[in-house]
């Protein structure tokens, strides 16, 4: 079937697997999808990757959930971890969805009504829409009464978020990733991008071709440095180091912009004497790169026209992320490079709709907008729109719910298309948490890891069948098309939200997801000027948005910042080790990451024909030399080991992995990397560091 593309229908929609969010047209025939081809979206321009042109058949795949399921009396939840997704009946029921909606609300009920809201908390996900994750929020503000609601952003970005909101006054990228065809240097730090954001690296690649200088920082070498100026392949964890050295260097050298620093930024000065122990000599062997690099680096980027920095997962995820951050920033502001064309600062979003799912207020700390659910004026406004009372105090994130079920002060969970039991850290806690819960709802496509704990399961609707805005790196909100009926008794998830929502005892009467979309704008002045019609007909409008007529802001921060005295505020950042040094016991560095076939934990890329056929098995990336000091060779079985966990797994000779580092994948459920990473939180934003631990790797003999 994959090499017969007559199709008998097409419909228009954009990519689910990444957060570029591309634009492109299912192909269909005999309501299933075939593939797609790119459509000329502002993100991708007709272009694709191998999971956007071929990776839709996981909806067709027979694992599907297509009936709710009830957990049979009797079988403990800890039994069911291994369960077998494709038997699932040894396990569960089959229920009707009355019987089903019954039991998976009043398990949330007893325990809102015996223990209060905040024994509650819910997941939701940044794979649906902005509809979804929008009513999924509001329902446990509202109906569970608490702020424990989060989502895979607390895994990915939180602590760039943190960074960006202390320092610029805005989560949000300031710029598209398209201005790196307007930039002559782009910086790509801690982000891998062909793999990870693979239609963006197009765009920073056709820049280098025309003459851009790219700088890549990344301890792991990438298949972007081919085109790079400068590969800067530094120590794992070194971050602050080096990019304070750099900033060192543009101070010492007068390179800074002083005209940009006196009328946007504060805190100059003390920036300025934190640096002075920076020098790139002095920081050398924390960082590995030659201080004449360094120098060379701070004066090519001080002295750009337009310099454009991109961030990913590698800044991020470590519990100095936020720190990362906050030089990034102060690099971009003490230059200049900021607010014009070519210039900003750009965190590239993860999934395809984190930025979404943050916006509507997917997060336990604010309420849509990135409103403080904990001013009282904000809180009062939303009291009166939603027409219900909101918890004062800020929820707790991913990793803290998981800490608070431990210790026993959370009893019931909803959790919506996410999958902690394979994307937590230190994973083998989290899967004991959820074992511990009194009342798990899970609502999802197919039996997941997570799911396996659950009471009840709700079998949800994949992307492509149904109808929903998403929001990219971009901040292009974007219109998805349902194009195939879901199968079997699988329902919208819109649908099943509203049906706990009214069990819950709230009056909620959307008919379409274009009734959320118009609450939405109303909630949310940064889309005010969005509609659905205009979406119907634009496909995508990018935000802020004022009016109507607004065609939205690509470049932001062009006059000041939205901080409380429009300045730009530099906070500098000391050396903080990762949490886990490498010692004699687990004397190697373990990072973590995608492949470019798989997407997130594999529930639906692994279950994708194509997709999988690529990267069928699990793999640790290892470097050559340190494959022979182990007597092994590729293909090899290995066994790795860290503080929390083991796991065994095969060997692939990767020379871009430096020495002392090994890179697993974290989308293969039987040799689940994060049963090995470190928990440990960055302080700001509550991200725990599964970018760094130490492990130790023994040849499993045969
Ligand atoms: Fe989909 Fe991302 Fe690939 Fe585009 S780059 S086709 S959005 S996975």
């Amino acid at each position: 079937v994959l090499g017969d593309h007559r199709i008998d229908r097409e419909v228009n929609s954009v990519c689910p697997f990444c957060g570029v969010g591309c634009q492109l047209t299912f192909k269909i025939r005999d309501d299933k999808i075939l593939f797609a081809d790119g459509r000329n979206g502002p993100a991708n321009e007709e272009r694709l990757c191998i999971k956007g042109r071929f990776g839709f058949d996981y909806i067709h795949n027979p694992d599907r959930l297509t009936v709710p399921l009830i957990r049979k009396e009797g079988v403990a939840k800890a039994d069911v971890a291994n369960l077998d997704p494709a038997n699932p009946y040894t396990h569960f029921r089959e229920a009707s969805w009355e019987e089903a909606l019954d039991v998976a609300a009043n398990g949330l009920k007893k325990v809102r009504d015996t223990k209060g809201g905040n024994a509650l908390a819910g997941f939701g996900s940044a794979k649906g829409s902005n509809e979804e994750a929008y009513l999924f929020q509001k329902l446990v503000r509202t109906g569970f009464g608490t702020n424990n609601v989060d989502h895979c952003t607390r895994l990915c970005h939180a602590s760039s978020v943190a960074a960006l909101l202390e320092t610029v006054g805005s989560g949000a990228v300031s710029a598209p990733f398209n201005e790196a065809e307007n930039a002559d240097v782009i910086m790509v730090i801690g982000s891998n991008p062909t793999v990870n954001h693979p239609v963006a690296a197009t765009f920073f690649k056709n820049a280098a071709k025309k003459g851009a200088k790219l700088i890549i920082v990344d301890p792991r070498g990438q298949a972007l440095s081919r085109h790079a100026t400068y590969m800067l392949q530094e120590k794992p964890g070194t971050d602050v180091a080096l990019l304070n050295s750099i900033m060192h260097v543009i101070v010492a050298d007068g390179l800074t912009d002083e005209t940009y620093i006196k009328e946007h930024t504060e805190n100059f000065n003390a920036l300025c004497a934190h640096l002075k122990d920076f020098s790139p000599e002095a920081m050398e062997a924390v960082t590995g790169i030659d201080p004449a690099i360094i120098r060379e680096v701070a004066h090519v980027f001080a002295k750009a026209k337009a310099a454009i920095i991109f961030w990913g997962m590698g800044i991020s995820q470590h519990v100095h992320g936020t720190d990362n951050s906050r030089c990034l920033i102060s690099l971009s502001l003490m230059t200049g490079q900021v607010g014009r064309p070519g210039t900003g600062l750009h965190p590239l979003r993860g999934q395809n709709n984190v930025q979404g799912a943050s916006d509507v207020a997917l997060i336990p700390m604010f309420l849509p907008d990135y409103q403080s659910v904990e001013d009282p004026v904000i809180r009062e406004k939303f009291e009166k729109f939603w027409g219900a009372s909101l918890d004062p105090k800020k929820g707790l994130t991913v990793v803290e719910i998981t800490e608070a079920i431990h210790k026993g002060e959370i009893n019931a969970m909803y959790i919506m298309g996410e999958n902690p039991a394979m994307s937590d850290p230190n994973v083998n806690h989290a899967r004991e948490a959820l074992s511990m819960l009194d009342h798990l709802v899970v609502q999802d496509l197919f039996l997941t890891e997570t799911a396996a704990y659950a009471d009840v399961v709700l079998p949800a609707s994949a992307w492509p069948e149904k109808d929903g805005t998403v929001t990219n790196t971009n901040r292009q909100v974007q219109m998805g098309r349902a194009a195939v009926p879901m199968p079997g008794e699988a329902r919208q998830d819109l649908w099943i939200i509203q049906e706990i929502a009214r069990r819950l005892g709230l009056n909620w009467n959307y008919s379409h997801p274009k009734d959320v979309f118009a609450e939405m704008t109303q909630a949310m002045h940064s889309i005010r000027g969005i509609s659905w019609d205009r979406l119907e007909a634009e496909d995508a409008v990018i935000y802020p948005c004022e009016s109507p007529g607004d065609p939205g802001q690509p470049l932001i921060f062009t006059k000041d910042f939205p901080t409380a005295n429009g300045l730009g505020k530099f906070v500098p950042a000391s050396l903080i080790s990762p949490d886990e040094i490498p010692d004699a016991e687990f004397p190697v560095v373990l990072t973590t990451g995608r492949l470019l076939e798989h997407w997130h934990t594999g529930s639906m890329t692994r279950r994708s024909q194509v997709l999988d056929a690529v990267e069928p098995e699990p793999i640790v990336h290892m470097p050559p030399v340190m494959i022979e000091e182990l007597g092994a060779k590729a293909g090899d079985l290995v066994t790795v080991r860290s503080r929390r966990g083991e796991i065994d797994i095969r060997v692939r000779a990767d020379g871009a992995v430096q020495n002392g580092m090994i890179f697993i994948p974290f989308c293969y459920a039987e040799a689940a990397v994060n049963l090995l990473t470190n928990d440990a939180l960055d302080p700001f934003g509550k991200i725990a560091e599964v970018k760094f631990c130490a492990v130790n790797v023994e040849r499993k003999s045969a």
